[in-house]
């Protein structure tokens, strides 16, 4: 990294860090890959001038997360944290303006800098293209997933329960919530 970058990063991780709890390798890569997709897609202030700008998709609940909602002001209250739950360190950063959008994923073959084995490994020494691969996507967004009120709200013909912005299936001739849908996999069970 070169300095200037380098003071740009330290700052951000410490922020990062402050929110999260503790700097550890997730909050690294985190902070890490705001940067990388941010400035693939022409976003600097994404919680001030930019934020109306910015939508993101993450697809992990852990650290690099947390990192992530506290660099760039998104949130899933406010619509625009997405989180899509594959388990995988990666996020996709969108630029609503002018329609770019990255996905930044971790690499499998990363080298780390500091000793693998050790609990915290440092990442500052790992250029962005080892850390990361970045591949430019389109993400379709319906009006329905973006930020503002409510477009719709329809009860669910089985349990009866609302659905709002348009999460409900249409299966023979019902209107059924996701899990009536599907049967299975409600993450919760009934006693
Ligand atoms: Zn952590
Ligand atoms: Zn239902």
């Amino acid at each position: 990294m070169d300095n200037q970058y380098f003071g740009e990063y330290a700052a951000l991780l410490e922020e990062a860090g402050k929110f999260h709890g503790d700097i550890c390798a997730g909050i690294q890569i985190g902070t890490r890959m705001t940067m990388a997709g941010l400035k693939r897609i022409g976003i600097s202030d994404p919680k001030g001038a930019d934020r109306k700008k910015l939508i993101v998709f993450v697809e992990i609940d852990r650290c690099c997360t947390d990192a992530i909602m506290a660099l760039t002001g998104c949130k899933p209250g406010k619509r625009t944290m997405k989180i899509r739950d594959y388990g995988k360190m990666a996020a996709t950063f969108i630029n609503l303006e002018s329609g770019k959008a990255v996905r930044v994923a971790t690499r499998r073959d990363r080298k780390v800098s500091a000793d693998p084995s050790s609990e915290n490994p440092d990442f500052s020494g790992v250029a962005e293209e080892d850390l990361f691969s970045i591949t430019d996507v389109e993400v379709p967004l319906r009006p329905e997933d973006l930020p503002g009120k409510p477009l719709r709200r329809v009860p669910c013909a089985l349990c009866g329960e609302s659905i709002m912005d348009g999460r409900e299936t249409e299966h023979q001739g019902q209107t059924l919530c996701t899990p009536c849908f599907e049967k299975k996999n409600y993450y919760c069970v009934i006693i």
